[in-house]
């Protein structure tokens, strides 16, 4: 370690929508008993920032980010079709989180045992861009829907050490890079590109191999134990990630980090889940797991690791679990379950 790590680290601390509040109230919880080193600046974004501040990424929560470079982020509800840009989208491109990390990770023996695999996604490219218009034909204003993604060289370049460096430092062995490189030829064949020239300097460490999108849908289904870690663009790396965490029991045990030259913001890889909001039953682990990813961001991992065990033994020892997995616990009952194994 280089630096003793400090005793209070500021972070921000979104609630987001729908089931954020009560997954944030569960993860805060469990970090006090666990004696994390965070203090909290509680801010708003989505429909909650709308509300509350008339804008769905109001300026106090950019500036709270800005200063602490850390948050821990609630699900945000983004309207469909028409309506408010995603918040979660302008985060990431207003902090240049340009890594989404997002570990898949077999915690209760489910349909699929022992997965372990780590996605890594282009964060802020590809068709997120969405320079998107409609063309009129006619008297139909909508007549052509058109939308453009972006890929530079040099953002490809820079995911992909990030990916072969975090297996380095993770002691991961090998990397699939998912593209669409014979259609996409341009969009996704400069990603693989990019990937290829990287691995080069990786050669002997870390190997690569890559897969067309489609063919690694099916792969993950028939044979995910294949798989060490995937490199994605960011539509087919947010896609691929919901199919990783059906694998691990679904989107109530999968994390993602969101991580920049500066500044990282952690959350779950589900969103509001507006279906059950309100109702106490939400499964917290997701967002538990993402403050187990930013408790090793900080260097604490010690703390993470006991994190990480606490769930483990709730659900595997006390069997204990929320109804997503079967089990019969409020979000309140796991949250306590947890505690007590600590
Ligand atoms: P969702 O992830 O909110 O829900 C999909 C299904 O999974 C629902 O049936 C839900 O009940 C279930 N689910 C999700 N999280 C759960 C949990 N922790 N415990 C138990 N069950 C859980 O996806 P959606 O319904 O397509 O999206 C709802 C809203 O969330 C949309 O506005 C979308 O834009 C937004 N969203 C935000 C993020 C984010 O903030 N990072 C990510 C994805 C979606």
């Amino acid at each position: 370690m280089n630096s003793p790590i400090p005793k209070q680290i500021p972070a921000t601390l979104i609630p987001g929508d729908g089931i954020g509040p009560e997954v944030v109230e569960a993860t805060v919880k469990v970090l006090e008993a666990l004696g994390s080193p965070f203090s909290w600046d509680i801010q708003q974004a989505g429909v909650a920032g709308v509300t509350s501040a008339g804008d769905p990424l109001p300026a106090a929560t950019l500036t709270s980010i800005r200063k602490n470079k850390l948050a821990l982020k609630g699900p945000l509800t983004t309207p469909i079709g028409e309506g408010f840009r995603s918040s979660n989208v302008r985060l990431r491109e207003e902090f240049q989180l340009y890594a989404n990390v997002r570990p898949a990770v077999t915690i209760v023996p489910g349909r699929f045992e022992d997965i372990d695999i780590v996605l890594v996604r282009e964060n802020i490219g590809g068709f997120y861009v969405a320079h998107e218009y409609y063309i009129p034909v006619g008297d139909d204003p909508r007549a052509v829907a058109v939308s453009t993604g972006i890929n530079t060289r040099e953002a490809c370049k820079k995911i992909a050490r990030f990916a072969f460096e975090y297996a380095l430092k993770n002691g991961r062995k090998k990397i699939t890079v998912v593209h669409k490189a014979n259609i996409l030829k341009a969009l996704t064949g400069i990603f693989l590109e990019a990937a290829r020239e990287i691995a080069r300097e990786y050669e002997g460490k870390v190997q690569m191999n890559d897969m067309i999108v489609d063919a690694c849908a099916m792969q993950l289904v028939l044979n995910p134990w294949q798989f060490d870690m995937l490199l994605c663009t960011n539509l087919f790396g947010d896609i691929l990630s919901d199919q990783m965490a059906g694998l691990v029991g679904g989107l109530g045990m999968a994390p993602g980090a969101n991580i920049g030259d500066d500044c990282a913001i952690f959350e779950a890889v589900h969103g509001s889940a507006p279906d059950i909001a309100g109702k106490g039953i939400a499964n917290p682990i997701s967002l538990l797991l993402a403050a187990g990813q930013m408790l090793d961001h900080v260097g604490h991992k010690d703390l993470a690791l006991r994190l990480r065990t606490a769930i483990t033994d709730t659900l595997n020892k006390d069997h204990v679990a929320t109804g997503d997995l079967k089990g019969k616990a409020s979000t309140r009952e796991f949250t306590e379950a947890i505690i007590r194994r600590l």
